[in-house]
């Protein structure tokens, strides 16, 4: 099958779904939106981690190439922010500055007078003010706290150590704890229950289930430009909304092509295309920020896998150490998992589990050229992970203990 459209996005995620909107307010153009993974919605969300795995990247299998860091990352319509805590961060300054210094990244000024390539109102101040709106970024408050954060907070306080609130995007929150499963309850506030369902009403035409193969260049003077992709549609699986094409091969051309297909796949998709690459800059740049769990075994049981996943952190440690402490809870499958020990002690922990606390060291990578995600053909992806890490690990555990 062939299609046509003035633009193709690739990824129906934090990144593709905004821009899907935001194109389709702004222009007159035809979009074509596509997504790798189904299009599960709330009625599909049963709240069970192992039927859920459909959400992820390799069924939530995905790891470093060592396999000593798991890479988890959404593969559905709304990509990660289907699965993920809703925990929302505005851009970090010391970040950005880095970026514009190392990266030359400009035109994206924080000044709310600022016209950024000349159009008057935009600039970061502006668009993150929309976005934090339709997405109901907040800070919740004291009831939405349950006991595993309070845990947290408590110990912090005690140890003399700062802690603070996530603000969060979620809109009228039950607190049932299935984030990571996906919202049964539309409450949080991903792209697909906000801008996606946004540019479809507008037009944009989604395809999902539709894995992007390669893509397509055209040789235009000294340039290559890409002019579409290549890609194939799987039947849809049960669960999933209709398609709006058929299974089988799809040819789309587009005059303008953006792939948000992600920190992995986006360099995966480029070094499959053959795009070219001189200096062996794709794929470069990758940080992964590895989250260490640290479980605690409390006297009596208390709200841990319900209510809301992580409304505490700490960036006490940040500046000086490089991590943050933040609360984390798994389900059953996955918690198991995490947890230490086998056989006969690792059940024994397993039966306590209502009584575990569960929090994380999120270690603040920096980018290296050594960490790099490369593909290899037939395997497919592998992130790359380094070993520096590790000193941070043994710093953040001990002051926990
Ligand atoms: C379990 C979990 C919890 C998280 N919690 C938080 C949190 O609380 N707060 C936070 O800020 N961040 C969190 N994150 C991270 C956050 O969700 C991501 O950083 C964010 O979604 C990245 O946006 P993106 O648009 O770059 O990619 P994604 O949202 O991952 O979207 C990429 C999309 O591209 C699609 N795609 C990939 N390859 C192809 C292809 N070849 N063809 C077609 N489509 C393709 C994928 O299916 C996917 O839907 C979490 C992530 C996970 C996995
Ligand atoms: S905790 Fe709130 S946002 Fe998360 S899945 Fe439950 S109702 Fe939805």
């Amino acid at each position: 099958m062939h299609l046509t459209c003035d633009i193709l996005i690739i990824g129906s995620g934090a990144a593709g779904g905004v821009l899907a909107a935001t194109l389709s307010e702004e222009t007159d153009c035809s979009i074509v939106l596509v997504d790798k993974g189904g299009h599960y919605t709330s009625d599909f969300f049963n709240q069970r981690e192992w039927d859920m795995r459909v959400l992820y990247a390799e069924q939530g299998a995905r790891s470093t190439a060592d396999a000593a860091i798991p890479v988890r990352g959404g593969e559905c319509v709304g990509g990660g922010t289907t699965v993920n805590y809703a925990l929302a961060f505005d851009p970090v300054p010391d970040v950005w500055q880095r970026w514009a210094g190392e990266r030359g990244l400009r035109g994206f000024s924080f000044e709310p007078a600022a016209a950024d390539y000349d159009v008057a109102g935009l600039n970061m101040a502006s668009s993150l003010s929309d976005v934090r709106a339709r997405i109901n970024v907040h800070r919740p408050p004291d009831s939405d706290v349950n006991g595993n954060n309070q845990v947290l907070e408590r110990g912090c306080r005690s140890l003399g150590v700062s802690s603070k609130r996530f603000e969060l995007n979620m809109r009228g929150c039950i607190g049932c704890g299935f984030c990571a499963e996906g919202c049964a309850y539309d409450r949080k506030q991903g792209t697909l229950v906000t801008y996606v369902p946004d540019a479809v009403g507008r037009g944009v035409r989604l395809i999902h289930d539709c894995d992007v193969e390669a893509l397509e260049f055209d040789r235009r003077a000294d340039s290559l430009i890409a002019v579409g992709a290549r890609a194939r549609v799987r039947p849809t699986a049960r669960g999933s909304q209709p398609n709006s094409v058929p299974p089988g091969s799809l040819d789309i051309r587009a005059k303008l092509v953006i792939v948000c297909a992600g920190a992995i796949e986006s360099p995966v998709l480029l070094q499959r295309s053959r795009h070219p690459d001189p200096h062996r800059l794709i794929g470069t740049g990758l940080i992964l920020h590895p989250g260490l769990p640290i479980i605690g075994v409390m006297d009596a049981p208390l709200e841990n896998y319900r209510g809301i996943t992580g409304t505490v952190y700490s960036d006490h440690y940040y500046r000086s150490d490089g991590f943050y402490y933040e609360c984390l809870f798994g389900h059953p499958v996955f918690g198991a998992l995490v947890l230490p020990f086998v056989g006969a002690e690792h059940f024994a922990l397993m039966r306590k589990y209502s009584q575990l606390a569960g929090f994380g060291v999120m270690l603040v990578d920096t980018p290296s050229r050594t960490n790099r995600v490369e593909w290899h053909a037939p395997s497919g992806t592998r992130p790359g992970r380094r070993d520096h890490v590790r000193g941070r690990c043994d710093r953040g555990v001990p002051r926990l203990e």
